[in-house]
């Protein structure tokens, strides 16, 4: 299998943890919601993961926002990126996290943990789901307020599309003004979510993606369902479309 040498171009730190990557690299275009993998030769044996893009398919360099994982020797790594260093991906990308897999609706709904966002900002950068919905409701749910990464590319989008964008952050290990310390799928549950975000999810309207924590994609989908929801899949069309992050 071939890879492609990548150079790093710039590294963003949001928290001791928490980063993102930006990489000049000639890959095949892709489609956001897609992820290619970075690979690094550690010790005696080469090491990759698969990484979704943060940048829409027609920007570039192309970024990736990490975390790092406790005893992950490729994320201690990554985190220590300097302009110029060499990272190798694939030519190729890969995933069917991708918005043309998602029936026609009104409302589409994006509900992130963590590094999850990222795929969400790259749809969102993209024209395909502003020209598809009518209204867009973004979630980010982090443990700790200073993982509320990307708040000025979400406010660019805010602005691009008026009344039509809701961002709503969610922390839940730290008391913050303004913002709930609740979990996407308590939040969910009890209702606060869809009055936060001043729209319903339901069955007719509403499309679903998920992405990250897989208990939180677990707990959330076992919610939605139990509003008569389903999962999206190729020939049943649902509502409900996921990514587990790890
Ligand atoms: P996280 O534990 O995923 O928490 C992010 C948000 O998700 C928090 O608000 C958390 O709420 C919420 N959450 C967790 N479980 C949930 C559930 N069942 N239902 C609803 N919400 C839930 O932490 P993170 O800081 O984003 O991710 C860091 C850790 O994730 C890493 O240390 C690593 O272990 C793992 N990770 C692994 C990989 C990998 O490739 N192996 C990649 C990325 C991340 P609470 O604060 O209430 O828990």
């Amino acid at each position: 299998m071939g890879w492609v040498k990548g150079e790093v171009r710039e590294l963003t730190r949001w928290t001791e943890r928490l980063f993102s990557l930006r990489v000049d690299a000639e890959v095949e275009p892709f489609k956001a919601g897609q992820y290619n993998r970075l690979r690094l030769f550690i010790g005696e044996e080469w090491v990759a993961r698969p990484y979704s893009y943060v940048n829409p398919p027609d920007v570039r360099p192309l970024e990736f926002h990490l975390v790092t994982v406790p005893e992950g020797p490729l994320t201690s790594r990554l985190i220590h990126m300097e302009p110029g260093d060499e990272v190798e991906l694939m030519p190729r990308s890969t995933g069917l996290f991708t918005l043309d897999q998602l029936p026609d609706a009104r409302d589409l709904w994006l509900l992130a943990t963590g590094t999850g966002l990222g795929p969400f900002l790259s749809m969102l950068g993209s024209e395909e789901p502003w020209r598809r919905f009518e209204n867009i409701r973004l979630v980010h749910s982090v443990r700790h307020g200073a993982e509320l990464s990307y708040q000025d590319r979400i406010r660019e989008y805010a602005q691009g599309a008026p009344g039509r964008f809701h961002y709503q952050p969610l922390v839940t290990r730290e008391s913050l003004e303004g913002i709930p310390q609740k979990r996407i799928s308590v939040a969910l549950q009890d209702g606060q979510l869809e009055a936060l975000c001043g729209l319903g999810i339901d069955a007719v309207h509403s499309q679903v993606m998920i992405c990250g924590n897989p208990d939180m994609v677990r707990d959330t989908q076992a919610i939605l369902k139990g509003r008569g929801m389903q999962r999206n899949r190729r020939g049943h069309p649902g509502q409900i479309t996921v990514e587990n992050y790890w």
